[in-house]
Parts: structure tokens; sequence; C-alpha cells
């Protein structure tokens, strides 16, 4: 038997979400985000999955290319253009599109002989203060970009929301009305919703909507579940126990033996740990799941194992399954208690870890 550990990639659940999508912003376009190798899920897979999706957003050119070189044909968008100029060439060659975000980016485009216009996205600062030009700036830009021969006519807008997944700010509603007031009267398309932006705030759906973290089925709004959003989870994490033991009242388990048994009690080994991307941070009382029974972690991650606190589950024996994350154990739960995100998450699975794939619906 090779090491048991595995992630199981469900695209139908994938296509499910990427429907959802459609179903809260009907009259917009989709720019499926599938940047850090579709959030863990598998870049090239991920992308083959969602035929309709109208564009793909991406971080970086590699990025850009492998889709390209597996034959994806939609619109591809680099989220943060281009880093250097040299990547230009390639950029005009793919038919990639560009976010132009700062006036460095502009002065290269301005200067550079291109066989061909790009298109170009203009990234404007409406509140977050990460990418994007000032408000104030904006005219001087706009002009400069309508008079570059390298950039392809109309230009389109966006921004991007700091605040969606939290209901009850206010910050969403003023980024929205500064994005629609700056860009009056000029002619081009805009986007400017995120995942919680289309799902919590759909005036802010605009043109174009830019979902990621919800096509992969988890929950971009804390007072939700993913259930509740009619999310599925597209990443199952899983492996089996390698060892079940029975310790004593008083023994202590793990690295530091910082976790101490207050009774004599069963527990079991599972082949996963921080090496696959389980989260180090995550406390005792983390919830795993044996043989789809809830038990809890126990003692420190390491980087192959953990030990999980069986006894609830006294048949527990070697080869049992375990779920890290998955259709029955949301993945924002696990999030909840590591204190941090399921993109963090999703992302953090390594290369070591084996990939099942359920398939896509061809249809
Ligand atoms: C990552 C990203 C998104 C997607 O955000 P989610 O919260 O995953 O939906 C959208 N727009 C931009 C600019 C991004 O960088």
């Amino acid at each position: 038997m090779t090491r048991p550990t595995r992630v199981l990639i469900d695209l139908q659940a994938l296509q499910s979400n990427f429907r959802r999508v459609r179903s809260a912003a009907p009259h917009s376009r989709i720019m499926a985000v599938v940047k850090s190798n579709g959030y863990g899920h598998g870049l090239i897979q991920v992308a083959k999955a969602l035929p309709s999706a109208d564009a793909f957003a991406v971080a970086c050119l590699e990025e850009a290319m492998e889709l390209r070189e597996a034959g994806v044909q939609q619109t591809i968008v680099l989220l943060e253009g281009f880093f250097e100029s040299q990547e230009l060439e390639s950029i005009s060659r793919f038919d990639l599109e560009l976010v132009v975000h700062h006036s460095s980016q502009l002065e290269v485009l301005e200067k550079v002989p291109l066989a061909k216009p790009v298109s170009v996205w203009l990234k404007i600062d409406t509140g977050m203060h990460r990418l994007g030009f000032m408000p104030e700036n904006l005219p001087d830009v706009v002009e400069r970009l309508e008079k570059c021969s390298n950039i392809a006519k109309p230009l389109r807008f966006l921004s991007h929301l700091a605040c969606a997944d939290d209901r009850d700010s206010n910050t969403t509603a003023k980024q929205l009305a500064k994005f629609i007031q700056v860009t009056k009267g000029l002619e081009g398309e805009r986007s400017l919703a995120n995942s919680a932006g289309l799902l919590a705030w759909p005036d802010t759906c605009l043109d174009w909507v830019r979902p990621g973290i919800m096509l992969y089925g988890a929950s971009p709004l804390p007072g939700n579940t993913a259930d509740d959003l009619g999310l599925q989870p597209v990443m199952t994490l899983a492996s089996r126990l390698i060892a079940v033991k029975n310790c004593r009242r008083g023994d202590a388990v793990g690295y530091g033996g910082d976790w101490v048994c207050p009774e004599d009690m069963l527990i079991g080994v599972a082949a996963i740990g921080y090496g696959d991307g389980y989260p180090r941070h995550a406390p005792d009382t983390t919830p795993v799941l044996v043989n789809d029974q809830q038990v809890s972690l126990i003692g420190r991650v390491s980087m192959d194992m953990i030990v999980l606190d069986l006894h609830s589950q006294p048949t527990a024996k070697v080869g049992d399954s375990v779920q890290l994350w998955g259709p029955d154990l949301p993945v924002d739960d696990v999030a909840r208690h590591a204190e941090t995100i399921a993109y963090e998450l999703f992302c953090g699975v390594t290369a070591r870890v084996a990939v099942e794939v359920i398939e896509a619906d061809k249809r």
C-alpha cells in the first residue's frame, strides 16, 4: 500500500457552484478566478471543467501560459498585469488581457514596440488601498491610455472590494458608489464583485463578476455556511489511520508532550501533517472525521502525522478512513479552528498529496 493521503477533486461540484454564480449574477459575464493553481484544485482541470466561463483570471504570465498550452481558448486576464516589460511580447502574442494598476506599467506600455495592441483593464483604487490608480488621477491616466497605440480600445475598468464579506460594513456601498462615480461617462465594461460581493451585494455585479472561493465550494461570508449558500465542496482531503493504540491516563502525546491523556483512552494516528498542507497551528478540538464520525485532533500536528482522540470510537482500526475536510466536514470549520481561511487551506495542499478526480459533466 502506498501512503493513503489523498485529495479528491469533484469537478461536478465545481460545475454546480458555477451554475450558482450564474443564478446569483444572471446579467453579468463570469471571470472565473483560477489563480494559485485554481486555489489548489488544479489549474487545468478546473479551467477545462468550466467551458462556459467567459474568462479566467490568473495572477501571472506563467499561469496564463499553462492555460494556453493546455488549449484553453477563453479570455485570460492577468490580475496584476505584467511585472517585467519582457512579458509583454507573450501577452500580446497569446491574447492575454492585462490589468494596469500603476503608472510604472503605463510608462512601459507607452515605450515598448508591440506587434499588436493588448486589451487592458484599468484598475481603480476605490478604497482598498492595495492596487489601483487613485480616483483623482483617473482622468489623466485614461487620457494616456486612450492615446497609447499599444492598447486596444475601449478600455475596461475594475476595482476590488475590501470588506464584502461583512454585511454590516458600509465600505462596500461606498466603494460601489465611488466606482460608479469615477467611471461615469467612460465607455467600457466594469467589474467589481468577488464571491462575497456577488452573493451579499447584488448591485456590485455590474458587467463582469470575478468569483473565486465560491467556485471551490467554501463560503465567502462568515455568517453563512457554504451549504446555506447553495455551494458544494469541491475538495476532500482524506487519509487513513496507520496506528491505533491504548494510552494510559497521564500519557503525553506528540512533540513537546503538551497534550496529556485525561483518562485511559484509545488514540489513533492518521497519515497527514503539515508536510501535506494540514495547518500546523490547528489546536486540539479541531474536528476530524474517522469513519464519518467526528473526533478531535490531540497534540501537535507533525510533518507527516496527526494524532486523534478515539475514545468515542472503541472499534476503530488501522486502515479506517479519515477526512480532514470535505463534504461531511466543512473546510470553513477547520479553518476557523486553525485561525485561518479556507483559501489558505486550499492553496496549502502540497504536491506530495495524491490527486483523484471526479470527472466533470461533459454536457
Ligand atoms: C482573488 C481575486 C478575486 C476572487 O476573490 P474571491 O474572494 O475568491 O471570490 C477577485 N478579484 C481579484 C482582483 C482577486 O485578486
